[in-house]
């Protein structure tokens, strides 16, 4: 049997991964490893630990948040999504979902686009570019969940996300060890982008010791038009 650990640990998430799922899975694993070797993508390339640290993490999402099933069509962007985690793994597990990968750096947008004719999946589009400027285009609060893994630090994380949510939708953080300070610097940012934090919910599973969270923000309030703001000041300037 192929994707073993990542099988297991779904089933603690209550999410039942068919040969279908794992067989998707499997590929996007070779086909990491291999481009791995010509790109940058990830430092992850162990079998057992891409299963753990980038498929099975990005699932932990669903302790927070499921498409429901009377609209399983809900829209999800990643923002910074690298190699495609967490989205694609959250669009393996939920075909239906319709999907954004959003990332700056162009070649990642050519594995990305690769990936997505290997796996053969529908509804996901690839875009190239800044959330900073993406965030006041056709982008902007349209999205049902908003996805961030290892982007940024909470103040500069909020501004290029929040925008892109929907009124009444979510934002979820993956976020790791004590982020108390982190979350206290980010107070006026996530109010300031129309968000309330709902929850940092810990994942409590033992394939992570590492203290891992969820940070759950719920869209209360429209963005002001100034926000996201341009040339790199959510990252140089957080807001504070
Ligand atoms: N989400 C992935 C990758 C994290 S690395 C993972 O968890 O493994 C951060 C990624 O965000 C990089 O691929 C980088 O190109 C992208 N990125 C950084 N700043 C960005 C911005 N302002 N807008 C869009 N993408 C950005």
């Amino acid at each position: 049997m192929v994707m073993e650990l990542l099988a297991a640990g779904t089933e603690k998430l209550g999410l039942k991964l068919g040969e279908r799922e794992l067989g998707l899975f499997q590929t996007y694993y070779e086909e990491l490893i291999d481009w791995n070797q010509r790109m940058n993508l990830t430092a992850i390339i162990e079998y057992d630990k891409v299963q753990i640290n980038h498929f099975l993490d990005s699932l932990t999402v669903v302790s927070a948040w499921k498409p429901s099933t009377n609209r399983p069509n809900a829209k999800v962007i990643d923002i910074g999504t690298g190699a495609g985690v967490p989205g694609i793994p959250l669009k393996i597990a939920y075909p239906q979902i319709k999907l954004s990968l959003m990332d700056s750096t162009n070649k990642k947008i050519t594995f990305l686009n690769h990936l997505k004719q290997k796996l053969g999946l529908d509804d996901i589009e690839i875009i190239n570019g800044r959330a900073e400027e993406l965030g006041h285009q056709i982008y902007r609060e349209s999205y049902d969940l908003v996805l961030a893994r290892g982007l940024a630090p909470m103040p500069t994380l909020a501004e290029l996300t929040i925008p892109f949510c929907k009124i009444a939708g979510k934002f979820v953080a993956y976020k790791k060890g004590d982020i108390k300070e982190e979350m206290n610097l980010a107070k006026r940012a996530i109010s300031t982008m129309g968000g309330k934090l709902i929850d940092i919910k810990p994942v409590l599973m033992t394939e992570f010791p590492d203290n891992r969270v969820l940070v759950i923000i719920e869209k209360i309030a429209p963005t002001p038009e100034q926000y996201p703001r341009g040339s790199g000041l959510p990252v140089k300037r957080p807001l504070s």
